[in-house]
């Protein structure tokens, strides 16, 4: 399934050099595959020696991953088919950390339960769902452990959502958002496409860091790695969410953005208007040469600077991806954070650091959910049975 993905289409003899296994395997394997619906025929290859070979590939939409976004103002499910490409997205307005667990669980199944329907009337299965946390996750049970913007404190999230949905327990994982983002940047044509060294910034009510290092995420000891947002830059700073004084997400948080560029009844504070929506607001302001919006991108890009020269020294990384809003307004933001990172890094020429632009912007963790659940049929395509496969034979792979 990986050299497929992988090389696209390719002929038997093609699978066979490519994975080290014999012909007679691999014609037994796409035959499987095949009744499972997950690869079809591609016509053959042209010219060269001998008689054509069959040229296969993945079905695209045969079976796929979804990406459950938990975000403080909304809930949402982005579905990426097994070429990796975003097949659809939902999102729901939600007050999540004024409605309680229990409820916004109700409404992420109620979500999950629509996208499953969706896919299914397109002829695809649902192999898995990853929900996208701000904050710590136990990721081998799926437990939210803290996530003070949400104000949510051991959460199930596997068997709160195995119970609403009455799909399997191992059908649900979780992760935190910025290592999800990350690998979405890396996996899903983001701005980290081909880096084995790069940090991730969400850019969000909080802040978090997925740093991947040697091509692996930083997890730490328990996984807990990547809280940059608390690392504490100012102690006489604001208070945070999570009771402490002066964390990095107070001077650059999204909040941080809206009260230094609106006052409290402008419609960019409006948490019912969707993110990308408030972007735009600002960015027009911005374009149009708006004192006060000018005045709080650049304050934020110099406050952004200095936390991001923070993790330039620390990890060393060929790429800092800033996400989230930082991304939305990456035209005033980027300059001020090369300028703090270039005057505060120890190694030379930031020690070929760059500041680039998430392509994927606020649906990079959801994003990278869906390719994290992709990779169970990835790692074993029998998770889809020959019953799944309900739709047409349009397209098979004869066995
Ligand atoms: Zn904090």
């Amino acid at each position: 399934m990986r050299t497929l993905r992988e090389h696209g289409q390719v002929s038997r003899a093609q699978l066979a050099v490519h994975s080290g296994l014999s012909k007679a395997t691999i014609s037994s394997l796409v035959g499987d595959l095949g009744q499972r619906g997950l690869v079809r025929a591609a016509g053959t290859t042209a010219g060269g020696q001998g008689r054509p070979g069959e040229l296969v590939e993945l079905r695209p939409a045969s079976a796929c991953g979804v990406g459950l976004d938990l975000h403080v103002e909304h809930v949402g499910a982005t579905v990426v088919d097994l070429t990796g490409e975003v097949l659809l997205r939902r999102q729901v307005a939600c007050d999540v950390p004024g409605s309680g667990p229990e409820r916004v669980l109700d409404l992420l199944a109620d979500v999950l339960t629509g996208v499953v329907d969706d896919v299914r009337a397109r002829g695809g299965w649902v192999v898995g769902a990853t929900a996208a946390v701000p904050g710590l996750v136990d990721t081998d049970g799926a437990v939210v452990r803290f996530a003070p913007r949400l104000r949510w404190r051991e959460v199930a999230l596997r068997d709160g959502l195995a119970a609403r949905t009455g799909l399997a327990l191992d059908f649900f994982g979780a992760d935190n958002d910025a290592n999800l983002a990350a690998v979405a940047e890396q996996q899903a044509g983001g701005a980290a496409a081909g880096l084995d060294d790069f940090v991730y910034l969400t850019g969000d009510h909080g802040v978090g860091a997925g740093a991947v290092s040697r091509g692996e995420l930083v997890r730490g000891h328990l996984g807990y790695a990547g809280e940059v947002g608390h690392m504490m830059l100012d102690p006489l700073g604001p208070w945070c969410s999570c009771g402490r004084r002066g964390c990095w997400e107070t001077q650059v948080g999204l909040g941080a953005l809206l009260h230094a560029c609106a006052s409290p009844d402008d419609p960019v504070r409006d948490p019912a208007l969707d993110p990308d929506a408030r972007m735009a607001l600002v960015r027009a302001r911005a374009e149009t040469g708006d004192r006060r919006t000018l005045d709080a991108l650049h304050q934020i890009g110099t406050a952004l600077g200095a936390g991001v020269a923070v993790l330039v020294n620390l990890f060393n990384p060929a790429a800092v991806v800033l996400g989230g809003y930082f991304a939305a307004l990456s035209e005033w933001l980027v300059e001020p954070v090369r300028s703090e990172v270039a005057s505060r890094v120890l190694a030379e020429g930031a020690g070929g650091a760059t500041v680039v632009a998430s392509r994927l912007g606020f649906r990079a963790p959801s994003t990278g959910g869906a390719v994290h659940a992709l990779g169970r049929v990835l790692d074993d395509p029998t998770v889809v049975t020959m019953e799944d496969h309900v739709e047409s034979t349009e397209g098979m792979v004869a066995p």
